[in-house]
């Protein structure tokens, strides 16, 4: 996407602030003395400002936002795009207006962190709130919500209890019923890394052969297209993040709702000895350039917060990161699940060996 039209996206205030910057970089190159003019006009329009790049959607972004300036009157700006912000920072340098990253997917979270695009930050409410698992160990990212990659069934052709663990779809009993997108995308090549983790290579790989020998289609589609084929009989059992199935179920779109009410969900390998479903966050971390560093982790530290952690569960149906946040009322349909333990930054790690396997099954 270019810079044009990510510009057009653009919410609030941020117009003015890039208007400033582009002023102020012009001021700074010929004369010496307009530098101090120029910072000076930088942190008076910063001081009670944020500028944040989302690849979260805005609908979802917003309304935490909005409760954030309501406590603090910190007004909050918001560039969106789905790709392309982390290289757009990069660009942008020490020059970027952004103060902080919000995005999903640890592998997302760790392309920032490796191009140093992050700040390290010290914050003890971050810390005594998120699990060292899903935060990084220096302090230059934290998870700030949690959901799993679940196992859907159809409600028909499906009973209870048939599958219950991730192992379980290179079954060849599954042979011709699995749908699942392409294991490319970053939440399959995570599901992959995790199995990796918990397997090795060689027994990941041949589980990934497995699951591609019993899909029913080439892989294809997003996570609501696989509830979609089960729903139209092309598949009994398909793999997606579990916040799809809730937000199918209350959409708007009769159709969506069809889709979901044809399938159960699994949460997976939830057994007493077993390592407990896959999960990933979405989260978060503070520019290395911003020049609100103190409001920006005032930012992270109210998305901690039981008000925040609870409208996750309300806006998108996903899970609090913080095991003492309250569950949002929206989740008691499912409740708690057992969530797999293992550090967070593992699946990055691994991502790399996962894709290589993706690549060989031709999944
Ligand atoms: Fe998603």
């Amino acid at each position: 996407m270019t810079t044009k039209t990510i510009d057009r996206q653009i919410t609030g205030n941020m117009m003015n602030t890039q208007f400033l910057w582009r002023m102020c970089k012009t001021l700074m190159k010929p004369i010496s003395g307009a530098v101090m003019i120029a910072a000076t006009m930088v942190s008076t329009v910063s001081a009670a400002e944020l500028n944040i790049y989302s690849h979260r959607q805005p609908f979802l972004i917003q309304p935490f936002l909005d409760a954030f300036t309501a406590k603090t009157g910190i007004e909050t700006n918001v560039v969106f795009a789905s790709k392309g912000l982390a290289q757009r920072l990069e660009r942008e340098g020490e020059n970027s207006p952004a103060d902080v990253v919000l995005t999903v997917d640890i592998a997302r979270l760790s392309v920032y962190a490796q191009k140093g695009l992050f700040s390290k930050i010290e914050s003890a409410t971050l810390n005594n709130a998120i699990p060292a698992h899903l935060r990084d160990s220096e302090g230059y990212w934290y998870g700030l919500s949690v959901r799993s990659r679940i196992i859907g069934v159809s409600k028909d052709r499906v009973q209870p209890g048939e599958i219950q663990r991730y192992e379980d779809l290179a079954d060849p009993k599954w042979r011709g019923r699995i749908c699942s997108r392409p294991g490319s995308h970053v939440y399959n090549r995570s599901l992959v890394a995790s199995m990796i983790a918990a397997h090795g290579e060689a027994k990941a790989e041949a589980w990934a052969q497995g699951v591609v020998s019993n899909f029913a289609r080439r892989p294809q589609g997003n996570d609501r297209a696989q509830a979609k084929a089960i729903y139209q009989g092309v598949c009994d059992v398909a793999i997606m993040n579990h916040y799809y199935y809730g937000n199918m179920l209350t959409s708007d779109e009769a159709e969506q709702r069809e889709w979901a009410n044809a399938i159960n969900i699994v949460f997976a390998n939830q057994g007493a000895d077993d390592r407990g479903a896959h999960i990933n966050v979405s989260g978060g971390g503070v520019t290395r350039y911003s020049k609100n560093k103190d409001n920006a982790i005032r930012l992270l530290e109210f998305l901690i917060s039981d008000e925040a952690q609870q409208l996750y569960g309300k806006i998108n149906y996903e899970y609090p990161v913080s095991p003492n946040a309250p569950i949002a009322s929206e989740l008691e349909l499912w409740g708690s699940f057992k969530q797999d333990q293992l550090p967070i930054n593992r699946l990055s790690d691994l991502a790399p060996k996962a894709q290589m396997i993706i690549d060989r099954v031709g999944w």
